[in-house]
């Protein structure tokens, strides 16, 4: 057994600040979460908080933007931001999460740096229609198609537990199977009572039964992660997660809500019997 675990940090570069109306995402503006709302952080900030998840043992970090998608103003910000990590920090994957996206604006992150690209597809087609209005899901997978086009990794999941079927469950898997993507987050819905999706419906064993689906379906050879809701589903659970085909976390905050502290994660990982990786490649 595998017993490394690869930890990857997220950075929210420019938050809370999208006219979508996703109805499980507290970014956006329609529902009034209360998040931090912010426009885009310093590029030393964010250089600073790179350095900082090197040392807590990070090997990927992601910067994200709200939004639906990546413009001229953003694809030049991430851009930078990208130049700027890499001239400082040594060895780590660097994913851009901008969301929609062509096939020159990607190419343009791949030469600026940028190793990975996030976009998840988020629940099944038929579904997508029932919890977001303002955008198609065929765009979502079509940004994916224009990340391997352009020969980045690929980072492809989405949330469960945001009411759909287990139909719509086999459907996400089947689509995000088909993307073969080098890393597949799996994220649980966390509610939050701004937002028109109320409750989570998954409980900890359907969630173990989906790691288990996924890591039969993609295989040992991709990154198989548990992002956003861990610590509510699997809290104490940790070892049946991982037993379950997860070698991936997230480490630290998520976008909008509080994660586990680094250490307690890792003295965690080392309770269970379980190593930090320390190279992509190990
Ligand atoms: S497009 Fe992205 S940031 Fe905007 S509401 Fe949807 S999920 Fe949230």
């Amino acid at each position: 057994m595998n017993k490394e675990i690869f930890l990857c940090a997220i950075n929210n570069i420019l938050s809370g600040i999208c006219k979508e109306d996703c109805q499980f995402c507290t970014q956006s503006i329609r529902y009034h979460a209360d998040i931090e709302r912010y426009n885009y952080k310093s590029i030393d900030t964010i250089v600073q908080e790179a350095q900082q998840a090197k040392a807590n043992g990070a090997l990927g970090y992601c910067l994200v933007t709200a939004g639906k998608g990546l413009d001229d103003k953003k694809v030049e910000f991430v851009a930078k931001a990208s130049k700027a990590i890499k001239k400082k920090v040594d060895n780590l994957n660097l994913i851009a999460c901008n969301g929609t996206a062509t096939v020159e604006q990607l190419r343009y992150l791949k030469e600026s740096g940028i190793d990975s690209y996030n976009h998840n597809l988020e629940t099944s087609e038929a579904y997508y229609k029932t919890i977001c209005t303002t955008h198609a899901w065929s765009e979502r997978y079509q940004t994916c198609l224009n990340v391997k086009e352009v020969g980045l990794q690929l980072c492809s999941g989405g949330i469960w537990g945001m009411g759909e079927s287990d139909e719509d469950r086999d459907s996400l898997l089947d689509a995000i199977v088909s993307l073969q993507p080098e890393s597949t987050p799996l994220n649980f819905y966390i509610p939050n009572p701004a937002l028109p999706i109320k409750s989570r419906n998954i409980s900890k064993n359907e969630a173990l039964d989906i790691i288990k689906k996924a890591k039969k379906l993609l295989g040992n050879d991709r990154l198989l992660m548990v992002a956003g809701g861990r610590e509510l589903i699997f809290a104490g659970a940790e070892q049946a997660m991982f037993e379950a085909g997860v070698n991936s976390i997230v480490i630290g905050d998520y976008l909008t809500t509080t994660g586990d502290t680094p250490l307690k994660d890792q003295t965690m990982l080392e309770h269970i019997g379980y190593k930090v990786a320390t190279s992509c490649h190990g």
